[in-house]
């Protein structure tokens, strides 16, 4: 089946199962909690007070407040609140509509005269839980909400570090809460404290059911799967959309090399593995084991929630030497991750032709396929007597094909080159790339000096040991580090970025807004 087929499967039957879901809540509201004056949670409870104390019907004020919320989440949320949330508040709007005129209809008396199970409030608390909780776990497992509560929990979650259950179960307690002061004219404080209860009892068998139908759509299963016919096995799971790892193993009786096959999938689909597994090797030994959670791409995102106190910023670069000098320089307002760190093992092309280009070239490559905001750099050595050589090429200057970095071979090649020639000024430039928030900007920096007539010192990397900055007598391989990380190319431009991100993470008032953001 192609992709496009199935994504649009899944659509029908996302929204087939929150249109049954919503019955199933429409039902459990109308027909046992609202007849039984019991209050649930969400915004159903909230607008079955309103019902109780005012005659306001049900669905009114509860399509009433969930548009208010939806306009307010889209403002502060933008589009997250998908349209299948907009479809479950629409049609359980019309359910409970239809409901109640079906009622009336029927029995020629409101619903709050219905009495469908006789004098059994504790009954219909009980079913009433039941119904809600099956439903809302069909209708979150079909990615559906009944909007409400939910919105608001989200609008909080964005500000506050507070978990949406926690928000949710605030909610809940303060609507059934308030139920008290709703009964307490009619029904006295004892009918009224009945009643609440009624609403916390219903609350709790709903939260019980709703856990177990969603942990049992989530219900996850691991086979282990050892065969001769591995390799068909796997490739059979893989065609059919199942994820599949071949572990190394050995049959310690037979000492033979086996491998292993493990298998994570939902619970509904382990009879299609056994199905494939048996087609192809009848004898295959297979363990199937129930695990508590799958989390990664394909089943759930891991629930625990980091506190991320600083940005994460990659610095294109596996060179540890740079890495030090640029943590060392921008502090610690950025969380600096190496390419090792990202897990990035790739050669990264650079292949512009020019020290600019190669910078933004690989900032551009983490950003495309890593997804990380990230920065570049891009450094060459520039003599003047060689007309800006060996410039882009300084890493490879001395290499014959191309590929080899030998910092000695480098130096002795230059050394060579400069030769006889009458000057020896030189200067380092160093280009930062920078992709943030969606913009791409550079930042250069350099540093004049000359290049000495042979090596000196031991400190640093690449031509260190030729380079003598102007308005100093040592070479940057004597120079104390210290001093090498406020003057040179990299510290300049690495400055200049730092300026930028500084400008850029400062709270915006009033005078920062107007003004234009330092660029170069
Ligand atoms: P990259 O673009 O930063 O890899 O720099 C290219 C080459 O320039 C390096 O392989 C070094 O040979 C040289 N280079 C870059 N930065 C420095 C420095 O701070 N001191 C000495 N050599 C450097």
């Amino acid at each position: 089946m192609s992709k496009f087929k199935q994504q649009w499967l899944g659509e029908v039957s996302d929204y087939a199962h929150i249109s049954l879901s919503l019955l199933i809540y429409s039902t459990a509201l109308t027909l046992f909690l609202l007849p039984y004056k019991v209050t649930t949670g969400g915004i159903a409870g909230i607008s079955s007070l309103i019902y109780f104390s005012t005659g306001f019907e049900v669905q009114n004020s509860y399509l009433i407040i969930n548009i208010g919320l939806l306009v307010l989440a889209i403002k502060i949320l933008g589009w997250r609140f998908s349209l299948k949330t907009i479809y479950g508040v629409l049609i359980l709007t019309v359910y409970l509509w239809v409901w109640q005129r079906l009622i009336e209809y029927l029995t020629g008396a409101p619903i709050s005269e219905l009495q469908l199970i006789g004098d059994e409030p504790f009954m219909a608390v009980v079913i009433g839980g039941l119904l809600e909780g099956l439903s809302l776990g069909i209708c979150f497992s079909h990615n559906g909400s009944t909007g409400g509560t939910d919105i608001i929990a989200a609008v909080i979650n964005k500000y506050k570090d507070i978990s949406l259950g926690q928000i949710l179960m605030t909610c809940d307690v303060i609507i059934i809460s308030s139920s008290f002061l709703v009964f307490r004219q009619d029904e006295g404080s004892l009918g009224a404290l009945t009643q609440m209860v009624f609403g916390y009892t219903a609350l709790i068998i709903s939260g019980i059911t709703l856990d177990f139908v969603i942990n049992r759509f989530r219900q996850a299963v691991q086979f282990m799967i050892f065969s001769r016919n591995y390799s068909r096995i796997a490739s059979k799971l893989i065609d059919c959309g199942f994820g599949v790892t071949v572990l190394d193993g050995m049959g310690w009786y037979t000492q033979t090399e086996r491998k292993v096959l493990v298998v994570l999938t939902r619970k509904r689909k382990a009879a299609d593995v056994q199905r494939y597994i048996k087609q192809i090797d009848p004898y295959a030994f297979v363990s199937m084991a129930n695990v508590q959670g799958v989390y990664g791409e394909g089943f759930d995102p891991m629930k625990a929630k980091i506190r991320q106190t600083r940005p994460t910023l990659v610095f294109a670069t596996n060179n540890k030497h740079k890495l030090e000098e640029v943590k060392a320089i921008i502090g610690d307002k950025f969380e600096i991750r190496s390419l090792e760190e990202i897990g990035c093992r790739v050669d990264i092309p650079e292949t512009t032709g020019t020290i600019e280009g190669n910078a933004m070239q690989k900032a551009q490559f983490i950003k495309q396929y890593y997804g990380f905001d990230c920065f570049a750099d891009d450094t060459g050595l520039l003599c003047d007597a060689l007309n800006g050589e060996p410039g882009v090429r300084s890493a490879r200057y001395a290499s014959v094909n191309g590929k080899d970095h030998d910092s000695q071979a480098n130096m002795a090649k230059l050394l060579a080159n400069l030769e006889g020639k009458d000057t020896r000024a030189a200067h380092f430039q160093t280009t930062i790339a920078l992709i943030y928030k969606g913009k791409a900007i550079s930042f250069d920096g350099i540093v004049n000096g000359t290049i000495a007539t042979e090596k000196h010192g031991d400190m640093g990397f690449g031509y260190d040991p030729l380079f003598i900055p102007d308005g100093y007598d040592q070479t940057f391989a004597e120079l104390d580090p210290a001093v090498k990380n406020t003057i040179s190319h990299r510290a300049r431009a690495v400055q200049k970025l730092c300026d930028f991100l500084n400008s850029e993470t400062q709270p915006k008032g009033p005078k920062a807004e107007t003004g234009a953001a330092k660029q170069n």
